[in-house]
């Protein structure tokens, strides 16, 4: 696996934490500009599985994208 932003190879999995947790909250993805009233509903869960790159500081992971096509 490379870095999609400088093809770097020297990549580092680990998980994101917004505070200080000794579980491994799941991850949810929310769309910026969702209506108010989809705010729940568009929320896409996802493993909390992050890849970093070490020389650029790039982080990505990944979703099911099946989750932007449901109503
Ligand atoms: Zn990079």
């Amino acid at each position: 696996m490379a870095c999609p932003q400088c093809n770097g190879e020297v990549i580092v999995e680990g998980k994101i934490y917004n505070q200080i947790d000794y579980f491994n909250p799941p991850a949810y993805f929310r769309p910026m500009y969702a209506p108010f009233y989809k705010i729940l509903s568009s929320n896409i869960k996802f493993p909390n599985i992050f890849s970093a790159c070490s020389l650029c500081g790039f982080i990505w992971s990944k979703l099911d994208a099946e989750a932007f096509k449901q109503p």
